[in-house]
This record gives structure tokens, sequence and C-alpha cells, in this order.
């Protein structure tokens, strides 16, 4: 598997360059390399970053370059045997986290447009009487396995059992949180029953002609959004983060089958000796109906005082963006954004943030957001349905204080 350029047919023009989105590409003097003489001075060099996307193919108009790419092997069924829409049911400590419920409620569209069935998958101890709860959130179907071993979160023993799952039952789409547990270990499962896996999706639709998950994620730094499948091997795999979907009402009418799957379950290798619950005393941005957020608009640390102010007459959590993180001045459990957490509070009160497309794939789909930036030209006032022109460091604390009734 290589990209190989023809050195006979390359002119060194370079313009292959500029559409290496990695940098992988670069021009060397041709008498550097020992090459034979040529009426072209300058060749191009492929280094190791090149992942062989072949986005620089289209610009060579001397058949210079040749990508050489294995064809995709042969799924081990063929794709048609596939059917069901899963979801990974994350639990922690016996409680069901909520992004399950929200993977549930697209899974169901999902399996109507697939006119299949939806398929809950849950792995715990002494959890059985919480499948009611799956099918009242849409689940036709709970793939249970209770062990010890399962109880609390083990890469090895969570990967083993799921994937002799996959390979039993042969679902078409597995759906899972990207949370620390999901992105552990679905990237295992989907070496284990060989097929691709996209992770931190924004977006799952059913394309109507082929029938194939199209899944969309923000691509090449949150920069533009790709859509992404996998034709070729079964099952299709994704990961979404926390709030991406929103859960539907839940339908206590609603029944269901149990499957109750019996396994000799070995614990792994590593072992969790101690769980340190991160700012315990403090409301989780992920779970948040109302947020109030800072940036580097604040100016220091200290400035976090008065969004700690606000959140606590609005019981709110604390966001912040990444400029204020990397700054130091808040931990990263607080980040919002494409490498912090994706929230949707019914309320989001940005202060002092420009409003970068890092931020803004965290926070958009918030039902409400303020916006309080000195700058009435600073992208975030595009999202924003409420903009505020003016200095935080007085529109803030007037806003603690009318809520006081001060
Ligand atoms: C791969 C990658 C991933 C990233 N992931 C994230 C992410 O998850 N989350 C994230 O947030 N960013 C992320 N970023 C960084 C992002 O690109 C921005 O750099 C960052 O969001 C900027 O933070 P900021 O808005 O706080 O700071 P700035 O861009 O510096 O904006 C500060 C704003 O404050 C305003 N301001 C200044 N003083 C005041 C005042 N007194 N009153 C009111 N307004 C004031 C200014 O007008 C300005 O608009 C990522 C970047 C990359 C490359």
């Amino acid at each position: 598997m290589s990209l190989e350029i023809i050195q006979d047919k390359c002119t060194g023009c370079g313009i292959c360059l500029k559409a290496c989105p990695f940098g992988s590409l670069t021009l060397e003097m041709r008498d550097k390399l020992g090459l034979p003489p040529s009426k072209f001075k300058r060749v191009v060099l492929v280094d190791v970053s090149c992942n062989l996307c072949g986005a620089c193919l289209p610009t060579c108009k001397f058949d210079a370059m040749k990508l050489d790419k294995p064809e995709a092997t042969a799924p081990a069924s063929p794709t048609d045997a596939f059917k069901g829409i899963w979801v990974y049911i994350e639990q922690r400590g016996g409680h069901i986290e909520g992004v399950s419920f929200e993977l549930l409620a697209k899974g169901r569209d999902l399996a109507d447009q697939r006119k299949t069935e939806l398929v809950g998958v849950l792995l715990g101890h002494e959890m059985k009487g919480q499948a009611d709860t799956l099918f009242a959130y849409g689940a036709d179907k709970v793939i249970l396995v209770d062990h010890p071993v399962l109880a609390g979160f083990d890469s090895d023993a969570y990967a083993d059992v799921f994937s002799t799952l996959v390979k039993k039952y042969k679902p078409e789409v597995v759906l899972a949180g990207g949370t620390s547990i999901g992105r552990t270990f679905i990237p295992r499962v989907a070496i284990r029953v060989n097929t691709g896996l996209t992770a931190d999706c924004t977006g799952l639709e059913i394309d109507p002609k082929e029938n194939l998950l199209l899944q969309t994620r923000p691509a090449f730094g949150g920069n533009i959004m790709a859509t992404i499948i996998c034709p070729n091997h079964r099952p299709q795999m994704a990961t979404v983060r926390h709030k991406v979907f929103k859960k539907r009402e839940p339908d206590a009418q609603r029944k269901g089958t149990l499957i109750e799957e019996v396994m000799d379950v070995k614990a792994g290798r590593s072992k969790a000796i101690e769980v340190i619950r991160e700012m315990a005393n403090e409301i989780n941005v992920a779970e948040a109906d109302i947020i109030v957020s800072g940036g580097r608009g604040l100016g220091g640390p200290d400035n976090f005082k008065l969004l700690f102010d606000l959140a606590k007459e609005l019981g709110a959590a604390v966001g912040a963006s990444r400029g204020a993180v990397d700054a130091g001045w808040i931990s990263s459990f607080h980040q919002v954004g494409q490498t912090g957490k994706t929230v949707c509070p019914k309320l989001y009160i940005a202060c002092g943030i420009s409003g970068a497309i890092q931020h803004l794939v965290g926070m958009s789909s918030s039902d409400t957001i303020v916006a309080i930036n000195k700058d009435p030209h600073a992208p975030i006032f595009d999202v924003a349905d409420y903009a505020i022109v003016g200095d935080l460091t007085e529109v803030v604390p007037a806003m603690t204080k009318v809520l006081k009734g001060e």
C-alpha cells in the first residue's frame, strides 16, 4: 500500500503539495537525490505522514502519481445477512447513562426506516429489572448478559462479551456512547469483528438508495463535516457523544422481548484500584440544563468567580472554552467543544468566548444561546439568540444582582 511518484513524469510543479491536507508532500532537487538529469530540476517526495487519502491524485496533470490500495477485504458474511439496529446500553454502578436513552431515540428512527428491530445490549450485574425502562424508551428487544465481572467496567471482558454477541446475532448497525467507556472498548470490538468505526458522530441517517448508515462527524479540526459510510463490512459501527441526540418521552405501555445470554465471562488483565470522582460538588456541564460558560475574554482565572456567582443563582453548571482551559484558569472537566464535552442545555450563556468552530460544535444545539462579548463582530453572535455587546465584568455581575433581587 503506497503512494508512488513516477519520477520520469513528475515535473516538480508542486501543485499537489497544496492539495495535501497533511503536509506529507515536499519538493526536493533531483540532483540531491542522485536522479538522472532531466529538464525538470525538482521532484515530489512523499513522507511517512502520508495516509493514502488520495486528495493529491486529481491535481496531478502529468499522471505522475500512483496510489496502490488493497481491494477491500470481503466480509465474513454477506452484508445482507446482518439485521437489526443495536444500541450498547451504558451503565455505571447499575445506573443507565443518559446517552443510552438518546441513542435509543435515534436508533428507533433508524430501525423504523430500515423496517427492522431496535435492540438494547446491556452488560451488567443484577440489572434485569431495568429492561422495562429500555422498552419504554423504544427498544424492541434487550439482550442482557448478567455476570458479576460485568458489574463495573472491564475493557477486556466487555470487548470479549460484546464481540461474541455481534458474531452470534449479526446486527446491521451498532451505536454506542462516545464516552470514556464507549471509546475504550468499542474500537476493540470493531477490530475483532473486522469492521470500521466512526467516532463522535454528530449526525446519523439512512441513505434511502443504498440503505447504508450515513455517519456525519467534524473532520480536519472541525472545519468540515465529513459523511462516512462503511459499504463493505458489517456491522456499521458509530459512537455518539452525550447530548447530540435528544431522548424521547418514555412510553410505559411499550413491551419487548428480553433475551438473557449466559456466558462464561473472564475478568480482564487490568483492575481498577480506586475511583476518584472529580468535582463531586459541581454540576457536570454534560448533564446541566443551564450553563454559564467563560472564555479568554475573562482575562484571568479570578473572573471565573463572576460566572460561579451567576451559575449559583441560576442553578447552572460552569463551562469553559479551550482557550480558558489551556490558559490554566479552570480544569478541562469544564471544557465545552470538539475536544471537550458536547452539551445541549436549555440555556447557554457564553461570556467572553469568540465562537471558534471547535467551540460551536459542542454547544450550538443548545435551545437558547445568550452571548456576551465586547466585539460586535464576534462569530459567537452568529449562533446566539440574544446578543449582549458589552464588557462581561459589568454585564455578568449586573445579571447576578437582578437574580438576587438586589
Ligand atoms: C483540534 C482543535 C480542537 C479544539 N477544541 C476546542 C474545544 O473543544 N473547545 C473550545 O472552546 N475550543 C477548542 N479549540 C480552540 C478554538 O479554536 C479556539 O482557539 C478557542 O475556542 C478560543 O477560546 P476563546 O473563545 O475563549 O478565546 P478567544 O478566541 O481569544 O476569544 C475571546 C473573546 O472574548 C472577547 N472579550 C475579551 N474581553 C472581553 C470582555 N471584557 N467582555 C466581553 N468579551 C470580551 C473577545 O472579543 C473575544 O471574542 C480547538 C482547536 C483545535 C485546533
